[in-house]
């Protein structure tokens, strides 16, 4: 097909890595979004997480596909955190405990954790006290500074010459007016529209998680991650460029509140401290909190869908307003509790997925 304009809605981990993929292949692309890098709303989720690497058996042909996502986003990573120190990546030992673990998630070849680089699993000598532990496992993974690495997305897409203009939309057709608007109407035909907005327009299918966490002074070299037997995880992100350290949290389904629970603060806290007892202790003049120095608490919220990512063409695409032409519509949202694990391999798929339109 003709190389046209492509116009991207939403400026998240999705969003982002798609245009500068798409714009690496030799793609005009426009990028329309109501949150920008550097901005932090409940509803723009990229800004909020920790972010890292947490592996996941691959079982089912979903599990499967985001796993080849999440192996092309760690290499892509990879050369970033070598070659683009800025970009604020880096890799760091994980350890991840969990009370109830399935062996075969770890042993077999196919489906387990024992692909990722640098895997083993830890010896039971080396649990922490008074825990229920069933199993333990490391691995190499990656950190991220979220809102430093959204940022140096949004340079990277328009050195390649992404345009990028802020505007909310009240339904996806409304991208053409507004695109047709900013080029002053000289512009070419418009291949393709994607939405990559976090929890799509209207789909009765997406809805947010809750989750609350604490951003610490306190640093920590490695990942760490709890998983009890009740569902809850327990985790510890360092972040690197001076981000501090993301401890958290909870995940609440259908949750819509805004409100910080002290509860939580404390109970999440506590957790940390008893998992990952040398993460406090190491400046006491400065530790205020159960030995925490706190630098904020925040709630977010994932954007899930239930049936998991959409990553496909629409059947019927949207109609251009003016002219009433078809514009093929591309659906990339709803990723979970998993966008930036998966958001390399998923901008490499709307790049064939745009391929492939006729
Ligand atoms: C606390 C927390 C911790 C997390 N930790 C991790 C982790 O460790 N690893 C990991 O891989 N993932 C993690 N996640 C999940 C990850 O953050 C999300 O999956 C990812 O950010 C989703 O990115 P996105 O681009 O799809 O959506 P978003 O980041 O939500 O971006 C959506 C974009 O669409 C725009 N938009 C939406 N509606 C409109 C509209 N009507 N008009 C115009 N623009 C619109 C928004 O303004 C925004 O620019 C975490 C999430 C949270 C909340």
């Amino acid at each position: 097909m003709s190389q046209g304009n492509i116009i991207i809605i939403g400026a998240g981990v999705l969003g982002l890595s798609t245009a500068i993929q798409l714009s690496r292949s030799g793609h005009k692309v426009t990028l329309i979004a109501r949150d920008l890098p550097g901005d932090s709303t409940i509803d723009y989720a990229s800004p909020w997480a920790g972010a890292h690497f947490q592996p996941s058996p691959a079982k089912t042909p979903a599990e499967q596909l985001e796993q080849q996502l999440m192996q092309e986003t760690y290499r892509e990573l990879d050369a970033i955190a070598q070659n683009h120190p800025e970009a604020g990546v880096a890799f760091i030992p994980a350890v991840e405990y969990f009370d109830s673990a399935d062996p075969d998630s770890f042993l077999s070849k196919e489906n387990g954790y024992i692909n990722w680089p640098d895997f083993s699993i830890i010896d039971k000598t080396q649990y922490p006290p008074n825990h229920d532990i069933q199993m333990a496992v490391t691995y190499r993974s990656w950190v991220l500074n979220s809102p430093v690495y959204l940022l140096w997305l949004q340079k990277l897409a328009k050195e390649l010459g992404v345009v990028i203009i802020r505007s909310q939309l009240t339904a996806l057709e409304d991208a053409v007016p507004i695109f047709r608007h900013a080029s002053d109407n000289h512009v070419g035909h418009i291949s393709a529209v994607i939405d990559a907005s976090g929890r799509g327009f209207n789909d009765p299918d997406s809805y947010p998680s809750r989750g609350q966490f604490v951003i610490v002074e306190n640093e920590f070299d490695m990942t760490v991650s709890h998983h009890w037997a009740d569902g809850s995880s327990t985790v510890v992100v360092p972040r690197p460029f001076g981000g501090g350290t993301v401890v958290g949290g909870t995940k609440e389904p259908g949750n819509w509140s805004e409100e910080i629970s002290d509860s939580d603060t404390e109970m999440i806290l506590k957790r940390v401290k008893n998992i990952c007892p040398g993460i406090v202790g190491q400046d006491p003049a400065k530790e205020n909190v159960l030995g925490f120095q706190i630098r904020q608490v925040y709630v977010a919220r994932r954007p899930m869908r239930r049936g998991g990512l959409r990553l496909e063409q629409d059947v019927v695409g949207i109609q251009s307003p003016g002219d009433g032409r078809r514009v093929p519509l591309i659906h990339c949202y709803g990723a979970g509790q998993s966008g930036y694990k998966i958001s390399w391999g998923v901008a490499k798929r709307v790049e064939s997925l745009i391929a492939d339109l006729k």
